[in-house]
């Protein structure tokens, strides 16, 4: 059973879902006014790497929610900025999220829902007017705030001293310090350039917590959803805030487990937009890495430990990927027909203990550990002339087990198998050298072929027309 730790109790707990065996699981998601930078996707990777165990080594069926935060005091103000609507606005950063999602082998979740959907959007009218309803809201200036001194146990998850609590003073912006805990905005009078709706509430348009508040129960139904994750920056306020109008809204316990993951860094500071210390896939690119090697970075420590981003980490990911295949590509090799118990035993244990390994709290580092010891011990083996065609065939399905929980290695065999450049291009530059050819104009066609040789793209003359292939 895997096991894992719970936030709100600071305790590592056996986890099972509590309806039947699908786990209903929340993530918030990016904030799209800018492009996720790769501290952002240490999370969603964790997320996904937690998605995948529940499924290949809990045996659960998953469904999982992941919000795209499309209105909130920075991406109004980036509509703003760039002069377009904001809903236009937030539509080609969720594009660039999803294309780099894919990139990094991340598993669409079931549900991506947008704020602004008219759905989400009556969802958080109706939950504010259940928290008037239940005395937990004011109005004040045409905006309605929810009053943390009406529900008790307001501070549970970020562990707040309710002394400091300022019962009455309340905070219009969206993220604020865990040293001064106020009554939060949940429905923000209409203002100059800013977008506005009516759901019942009067104008205006939602705050940020009341969004994933509204969006998790509307898509995964009856509370408590099983497991609620983000990064470690989110417990207070976000999370706080999402328990306090959740539970005072339906007077339901929200969310059984809450699970956070840890930031990342670059050089001893939360890489964070903010800061400016930020990397996306595009500098990871440019510094000739690809999206796999970030995958294997980012999952190569626990969720729990901080992580710090260096190029010489990159450098040393990229080094045990390539181990990883070219150990897959020895197996290929192996003819010899006499199974050996060594390898089995090899095998056994391996399983065994990538297993233990991610039931114990998603232990990622010492699941990777396993591996590498298969290696080792397969390749002394290989070594030793005693591996069989049919021992080979268990360690592949093996390596076929672990890939399903971590995502990266056939992540990497995907891009290996990529061509150099677009192929229509190639194709292009094939119909123009067979056109120079043609008119005789051989040092032309030569140029094409030099060209295409020098971005990785091998031609092969056949009498049955060109054929291209990787260098
Ligand atoms: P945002 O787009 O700012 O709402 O953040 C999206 C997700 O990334 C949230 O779960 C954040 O907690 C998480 N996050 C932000 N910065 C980092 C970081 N440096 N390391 C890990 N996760 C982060
Ligand atoms: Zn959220």
């Amino acid at each position: 059973m895997i096991r894992l730790f719970n936030t709100l109790t600071r305790q590592e707990e056996a986890f099972s879902p509590s309806v039947d065996n699908t786990v209903r699981m929340y993530a918030c998601g990016p904030t799209v006014y800018a492009r996720a930078h790769i501290g952002n996707f240490r999370t969603f990777v964790c997320v996904d790497v937690l998605r995948r165990a529940l499924k290949h080594v809990g045996g659960h069926g998953v469904r999982q929610a992941v919000n795209y935060t499309d209105v909130d005091d920075k991406t109004i103000a980036g509509a703003r900025e760039a002069g377009v609507p904001l809903r236009d606005h937030t539509e080609q950063w969720i594009r660039v999220f999803r294309e780099d999602s894919a990139a990094l082998g991340i598993e669409t979740p079931e549900e991506t829902p947008r704020a602004t959907d008219e759905l989400n959007l009556r969802a958080m009218g109706d939950m504010i007017l259940a928290l008037e309803k239940n005395g937990h809201t004011y109005r004040r200036d045409g905006s309605i705030y929810f009053r943390i001194a009406s529900f008790a146990q307001y501070g549970r998850l970020a562990r707040l001293d309710r002394d400091g609590m300022q019962d009455g003073t309340s905070v219009d912006v969206d993220e604020y310090s865990k040293d001064d805990p106020r009554d939060f905005v949940l429905w923000k009078s209409p203002r100059e350039g800013e977008p506005s709706w009516d759901y019942g509430t009067g104008p205006g348009r939602p705050g940020w917590h009341i969004e994933c508040s509204a969006m998790s129960l509307r898509l995964l139904g009856a509370p408590p959803i099983d497991i609620h994750a983000g990064g470690i920056d989110l417990i207070f306020p976000h999370h706080e805030n999402e328990i306090a109008q959740s539970e005072g809204a339906t007077n339901q316990a929200f969310a059984r487990v809450w699970v956070h993951v840890e930031h990342l860094f670059v050089e001893g500071e939360k890489m964070s937009k903010s800061l400016g210390n930020v990397y996306t896939l595009s500098e990871i690119a440019a510094r000739g890495h690809r999206p796999s090697a970030l995958r294997y970075l980012l999952l190569s420590s626990h969720y729990r430990k901080q992580l710090n981003f260096t190029w010489a980490g990159m450098d040393q990911a990229e080094e045990a990927l390539r181990r990883f295949v070219d150990f897959l590509a020895r197996l290929d090799t192996i003819s010899g027909d006499s199974t050996s118990s060594r390898v089995g035993e090899c095998v056994t244990r391996a399983r065994a203990d990538f297993r233990a390994a991610l039931e114990s709290d998603l232990n990622t580092a010492a699941a990777l550990a396993a591996i590498f010891d298969l290696v080792r011990d397969v390749n002394a083996a290989i070594d030793a002339h005693d591996v069989s065609v049919v021992d080979a065939a268990a360690v592949r399905e093996l390596f076929d087990e672990f890939d399903r929980v971590l995502g990266v290695i056939s992540l990497r065999q995907a891009e290996d198998a990529q061509p150099p450049m677009p192929v229509e291009e190639i194709e292009r530059a094939i119909q123009d050298r067979q056109a120079a050819r043609q008119r005789r104009d051989f040092a032309a066609a030569d140029r094409i072929r030099h060209e295409l040789a020098d971005r990785g793209v091998l031609l092969e003359d056949n009498p049955g027309g060109t054929r291209w292939k990787k260098k």
